[in-house]
């Protein structure tokens, strides 16, 4: 995992308006279903998207994330289902009567275009009510370009522009009608991988200083947990899971977004018994039994999947008393990368157990070496009983 800190972990819960049974969301999907063909691309999806949020919609590909956004931007309409934006209902309205705009992954500058003609495009060709006068115009591009931290290059044409710096004239272009609700697909896809960690972070900066409401659609899983305020993990057209990042790291509630949110130990097991709030499971993949936190009793023999966190397993080179958890087995491989070590743990029974080591003092190396035997400890509250 990065190592930056999921947004909402340092929100506080006032601006958290999922958390209020009160609040009116100001997205509201109703039950949309997209077919093409014999494909569901959106199958049955309803969501919330509260004012103020940077919302991710992720997942892997053809998972309907880029259909989703469509049918909310008004391109596609939904075979069944309703949107709603800020109360009204839009799901027969066209695109330019939404107040929405959509920024793609390839940013479609104009190329004979200087970046402030490019910024002002949408402003002149608007019609109605919302039409500005040419000094108004020239306001909003000069603020749009302050936005995004260019003021001195509105007269650049696009070719004249490094990758990052068009990617923000395109979102300066996004937001210079001032939607009340930007969708994003895949605004990062086109930047290089350490242009986009730096960018992630000028996005959310400049969404919190506008407070549009942002709808943005990504593949990348750390993406989404650096710059959203909660996630939808898609999968096959459905919604599986909606939640902050650290809920869905840490109580991921199946298997397919443990698996697709960070590294994660799976293993397989059946249910003995209940004890206080903990399951006890047999997992003959350990050789043996082991506890995982869980409120509700299972019927014995449910099968059940347990899931933890390499991070959350410590490592002990003889047998540790009185742990929840404990596990033995031999390093079979050792991946350094600086911050942390990863290794592989294989019991006699068959099961790679990966563990994380965290390197604090300077140059530490791994600790341990092939072929030593280890000793797995974790407690029941770390790890996560799955049922599907
Ligand atoms: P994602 O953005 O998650 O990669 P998409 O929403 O683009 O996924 O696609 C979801 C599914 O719908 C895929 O199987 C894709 O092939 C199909 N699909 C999307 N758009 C069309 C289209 N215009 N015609 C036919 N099939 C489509
Ligand atoms: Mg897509």
């Amino acid at each position: 995992m990065s190592a930056s800190t999921p947004r909402s972990a340092a929100t506080p819960a006032a601006v958290e308006p999922w958390r209020d049974p009160a609040a009116q969301p100001f997205v509201r999907i109703e039950g949309v279903t997209k077919t093409f063909g014999k494909v569901y691309a959106c199958d049955d999806i309803s969501l919330d998207v509260y004012r103020g949020e940077f919302f991710a919609l992720l997942g892997g590909s053809g998972s309907g994330k880029s259909t989703l956004l469509r049918v909310l931007a008004g391109f596609e309409s939904p075979d069944r289902g309703r949107v709603l934006i800020d109360g009204v209902d839009v799901t027969d309205l066209p695109p330019y009567q939404r107040p929405v705009n959509m920024m793609f992954q390839s940013y479609a500058l104009f190329p004979h275009m200087s970046v402030a003609q490019n910024i002002a495009f949408g402003l002149k060709h608007s019609s109605g009510a919302d039409r500005l006068g040419a000094g108004e115009i020239r306001d909003r591009v000069q603020a749009m370009l302050e936005l995004v931290r260019m003021p001195q290059l509105g007269n650049r044409r696009p070719d004249q522009l490094s990758g990052g710096q068009r990617q923000r004239v395109a979102l300066a272009r996004a937001l210079a009608k001032q939607p009340k609700l930007l969708l994003l697909d895949e605004p990062l896809g086109a930047l290089d991988k350490k242009l986009r960690e730096h960018t992630q972070f000028e996005l959310v900066s400049i969404q919190e200083r506008v407070g549009t409401t942002f709808i943005m659609v990504t593949h990348d899983q750390e993406e989404a947990m650096t710059m959203s305020s909660r996630i939808a993990v898609m999968d096959a057209g459905r919604i599986v899971q909606v939640s902050t990042p650290a809920v869905l790291y840490e109580y991921p509630s199946t298997r397919f977004v443990a698996e697709f949110i960070g590294g994660i130990n799976l293993l397989d097991g059946r249910v003995l018994g209940h004890e206080e709030s903990n399951l006890r499971i047999q997992c003959d993949e350990v050789g043996g039994e082991l506890l995982a936190r869980h409120p509700d009793p299972l019927p014995e023999g449910t099968a059940v999947g347990i899931a933890v966190r390499p991070e959350k397993i410590d490592v002990h080179e003889t047998r540790p008393e009185g742990m929840d958890n404990v596990v033995v087995g031999k390093v079979r491989d050792i991946a350094y990368l600086g911050d942390v070590s990863i290794y592989h743990v294989q019991t006699e029974a068959g099961a790679i157990v990966r563990v994380q080591e965290t390197h604090v003092a300077r140059s530490s190396e791994p600790h341990y070496d092939w072929d030593d035997t280890l000793w797995l400890s974790w407690d029941a509250a770390s790890a996560v009983v799955l049922t599907s």
